[in-house]
């Protein structure tokens, strides 16, 4: 079934808008998702009527405000199939999720000499978070190379994996090559080594339908930004042995059950690494957009980006110097181009002026632009709500500064 993208864009007031008087195009998706109205209603809502400090609260407005937050982690177990809602943490992000796997799972699993494995296409939230358990507790980074596609070279995984191997952390999506990882695979591969993984799905989560028991994943970790719904709300999925086995990440309110000066017991799980106010706003808010997601269909959206990412290659792939930057078979709804030697900054500035917004740079993907030897690129990214007119535009824009730069 095609989507409605007409009625689609009505749901989200921010396409209206015009930049320097032309109709805004919108792909900078993969940086973050716009909302539709229900996910601003849901935060003025949430404020409006229903603000209370959640779970030590006997008043109603603060059980009221328990309860949304509690049935929005039920509604992120169901959307990912986890096996129970102490499996999910809610995070500031998928870069405090990686980081607070990196310093619970790290400080207490890993010795001296230890090794995690991460793949070249990682996002630097994806490789810091391990360089800094390196300088704490002196373990060692693999990376697990691609080849000129974009694509996992799937066969150095063998050799790279040693008995000192703690865990493999890789990207389900590249958030600049657009590679779709072979994640299952991966996992299934670890697991014959007993080793864990853990997935950043924050390039997956809007595209792909994610079923975490079926890929038997360790750790699956995403921003709720980028599937529509609010800023400063993530979520980490861990399996609950996992969780179980690893300390606290950061102490404070939510996560004890007693403290003394002596002595302080831990709270269960999730409430464990939940330590302080939670943003009970936000997560009810997210659970609004997985809803409206959820209506829409993740299938009928990734059909709808694979129609408009091959639109966009084979008209893109017409233009005079164009080179594209991951060529990998299977790949998520993104373009990272270059177009003869016009630098990515400069067409970035020309198509904004068009009301076109791309991003440009190296897409905190240091290591991607290092194995192509080039400062950055260009990339769209595409969401439910864009259409094939979209990419025209995009076209005639990247006409113009080949023109302007004379390529
Ligand atoms: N991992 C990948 C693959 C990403 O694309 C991003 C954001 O672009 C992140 C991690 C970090 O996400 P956040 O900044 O929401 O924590």
């Amino acid at each position: 079934m095609g989507l409605d993208v007409n009625s689609i864009r009505k749901d989200f007031p921010i396409l209206e808008k015009k930049i320097y008087g032309k109709p805004l195009v919108y792909f900078d998706n993969a940086a973050t998702t716009q909302k539709p109205s229900c996910v601003i209603e849901k935060i003025c809502e949430g404020y409006y009527n229903c603000n209370a400090n959640i779970h030590r609260g006997v008043h109603f407005l603060s059980q009221q405000a328990t309860e949304a937050h509690e049935a929005a982690r039920e509604n992120v177990r169901d959307f990912i199939n986890a096996g129970s809602t102490q499996e999910i943490i809610f995070t500031r992000g998928t870069t405090e999720a990686i980081n607070l796997v990196a310093s619970s799972f790290g400080d207490s699993q890993c010795k001296e000499g230890d090794e995690i494995i991460v793949s070249q296409m990682e996002h630097h939230s994806n490789i810091v978070p391990w360089q800094l358990l390196q300088a704490r507790k002196g373990t060692k980074l693999k990376v697990l190379p691609f080849d000129e596609n974009g694509v996992l070279q799937l066969e150095q995984l063998d050799s790279l994996i040693s008995d000192r191997t703690r865990l493999i952390a890789i990207a389900h999506v590249s958030n600049t090559l657009g590679t779709i990882n072979p994640v299952k695979e991966i996992i299934r591969k670890a697991h014959e080594h007993n080793i864990p993984v853990l997935v950043d799905g924050a390039q997956s989560i809007p595209h792909i339908k994610v079923d975490v028991q079926d890929l038997d994943a360790d750790f699956y970790v995403f921003s709720g930004h980028k599937i529509y719904g609010p800023t400063g709300i993530g979520v980490l999925y861990g399996k609950e042995r996992w969780l179980e086995a690893i300390p606290p990440y950061q102490g404070g309110g939510e996560m004890i059950q007693k403290v003394t000066f002596e002595k302080t017991t831990f709270n269960e799980l999730p409430f464990k690494f939940e330590a302080g106010t939670p943003d009970y706003i936000g997560s009810t808010a997210l659970a609004t957009a997985l809803d409206y997601v959820r209506n829409i269909g993740i299938e009928n959206i990734a059909q709808h980006e694979t129609e408009l990412l091959e639109y966009a290659r084979t008209k893109m792939s017409g233009i005079e110097g164009m080179r594209f930057i991951g060529n990998a078979p299977h790949r998520g709804g993104l373009v990272s181009f270059l177009v003869g030697s016009i630098h990515p900054y400069d067409m970035g500035t020309i198509l904004d002026k068009l009301g076109i917004a791309v991003r440009t740079g190296h897409h905190c993907a240091e290591p991607v632009m290092q194995a192509f030897g080039i400062e950055g690129t260009v990339r769209a990214s595409f969401a439910m709500y864009n259409t094939k007119e979209e990419i025209d535009i995009l076209m005639a824009g990247i006409e113009r500064a080949r023109k302007m730069f004379h390529h």
